[in-house]
């Protein structure tokens, strides 16, 4: 017989799904809510359920969005002729941050990993050739972690647009080897950008 009831170990399965999370982890945040007030559990349930539903991918750069097109694709003011390729919706934001970088995005969701079984097919890889083959773009900054797999997704992006002419950059490692563009701070992501090398 289950020590709980069904509907708590419902809960802690959706919860150890979570990246990050685990067994313990979940079971943690699932007696956690138990003890909140009903109010603030249906306000947290019902946040998550808004979150999802009135977002897409934005069709251009693949950010999460609430329109078709995201804000900084439809911003005239930024420089539409340079995009920044980046894995995660969050190393957008990373970058946003430094205030210094006024061109588009491209989120691959991911990053091409032989160890994890990702292939280029499981990042959105198709969207950024799209893009480039339409014409427009002068530069793509790619700015995956500077780690093993981070690199073979940039190497094997700068493989794939070489035929079409653009220049193809690197983020300079001011980037700690293996750390990330996410919680890499506004000053290095700056001097990772200035410091940028052709590929
Ligand atoms: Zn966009």
């Amino acid at each position: 017989m289950p020590l709980f009831p069904q509907s708590v170990e419902e809960l802690t399965d959706h919860f150890a799904r979570l990246p990050g999370i685990g067994r313990k982890g979940a079971a943690r945040l699932v007696f956690h809510l138990m003890e909140q007030n009903a109010e603030d559990v249906r306000a947290f349930a019902g946040a998550m359920i808004a979150a999802r539903e009135n977002t897409v991918f934005c069709q251009e750069c693949q950010n999460i969005s609430s329109g078709a097109v995201c804000p900084i694709c439809k911003d005239e003011e930024r420089d539409h002729s340079v995009l920044c390729v980046v894995a995660e919706p969050r190393d957008v934001a990373a970058v946003e941050r430094c205030r210094e970088y006024k061109g588009l995005y491209h989120v691959l969701h991911g990053v091409i990993s032989p160890t994890r079984h990702k292939s280029p097919d499981d990042v959105r890889l198709k969207e950024l050739l799209e893009r480039v083959e339409r014409g427009g773009i002068s530069e793509v900054i790619l700015a995956t972690n500077p780690d093993t797999d981070g690199d073979t997704t940039a190497l094997y992006i700068a493989r794939l647009l070489r035929p079409f002419g653009v220049r193809v950059t690197r983020l300079a490692y001011g980037l700690p080897m293996g750390g990330h563009v996410e919680y890499a701070d506004e000053m290095t992501i700056l001097r990772a950008l200035d410091g940028r090398r052709e590929l």
